[in-house]
């Protein structure tokens, strides 16, 4: 079977090469490519991917709001006004960022009711803020437009600042697109606080490297790249997904 990314830049993924392992870990047949796709294109591009018999995709940045008007979302995907994962088969699409998150800080410990900050509140802030709160965490968003975080915390339901808070909170999720402009986000780092930033690159990111610097634990996009793509595997095939062979993939 034939699987793919698409979005726009698209050669950094490191989701060919996280699947490719899982496939292999299995014994699998299966492949998994990067393709670009340009945004306003993805209605179109679905179809010529599913004529050469890909049977399910994945999609990221900035394809995820435009696959709602191209696939059949769920209910959740909905909730979250962004999709990342298709079955090109059955034409259903679903998100997986935002269970695949919860999947991560309760992996590191976290459980329900921990207070956590979410900074960001574009398309990654919204899914991910969403199952969180699903899931009994306690939320509150930052957003740099804070218009847009009232809105959404008004839709959802929990809570918003328009200043980014010092402290009050254990868990602080960075899900805003700052570290591609290669800055640490402007605030206060505390040792007491673990930060999660959803951005990987090929070294250190610069929140990451913030946090450690003040002393704190800090994980990088990896963690959540894993989990997401690990659901999204189990979506397509059915079988649980090598988890550990996916981590090693991308250097965990
Ligand atoms: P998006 O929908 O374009 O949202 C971008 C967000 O970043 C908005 O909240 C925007 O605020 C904010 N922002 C942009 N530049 C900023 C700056 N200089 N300072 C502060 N805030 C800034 O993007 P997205 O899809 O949510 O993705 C966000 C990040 O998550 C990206 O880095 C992406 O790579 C990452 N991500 C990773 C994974 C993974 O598997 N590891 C999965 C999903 C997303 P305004 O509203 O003010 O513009």
């Amino acid at each position: 079977m034939k699987f793919a990314v698409l979005g726009d830049p698209i050669s950094h993924s490191l989701s060919p090469a996280m699947h490719s392992a899982a496939y292999e870990a299995l014994g699998l047949d299966h492949t998994y490519d990067a393709v670009r796709v340009q945004a306003g294109t993805l209605g179109t591009r679905l179809k010529e991917l599913r004529h050469k018999g890909y049977r399910g995709v994945n999609i990221t940045v900035p394809l995820k709001e435009e696959a709602l008007g191209a696939c059949n979302a769920d209910a959740f995907a909905l909730r979250c006004g962004a999709i990342n994962t298709i079955d090109l088969e059955s034409g259903l699409g679903i998100n997986t960022d935002g269970p695949g998150f919860v999947e991560v800080i309760r992996g590191l410990g976290f459980e329900p009711g921990t207070s956590v900050l979410m900074l960001g509140a574009g398309g990654s802030g919204r899914a991910i803020s969403v199952a969180l709160h699903d899931a009994g965490y306690e939320v509150t968003l930052w957003n740099r437009t804070a218009s847009r975080a009232q809105l959404l915390a008004r839709t959802i339901d929990v809570g918003w600042s328009e200043h980014i808070p010092h402290g009050g909170y254990a868990v602080a999720i960075n899900a805003t697109s700052a570290s591609l402009q290669g800055a640490p986000l402007d605030m206060q780092y505390l040792p007491n606080i673990t930060y999660i930033d959803l951005y990987y690159s090929d070294g250190v990111t610069p929140f990451v490297e913030a946090a450690r610097r003040a002393g704190a634990p800090a994980y990088d996009g990896r963690e959540l790249l894993v989990a997401q793509g690990a659901l999204a595997f189990e979506f397509w095939l059915g079988v649980q997904a090598p988890r550990q062979a996916m981590r090693r993939a991308v250097g965990l």
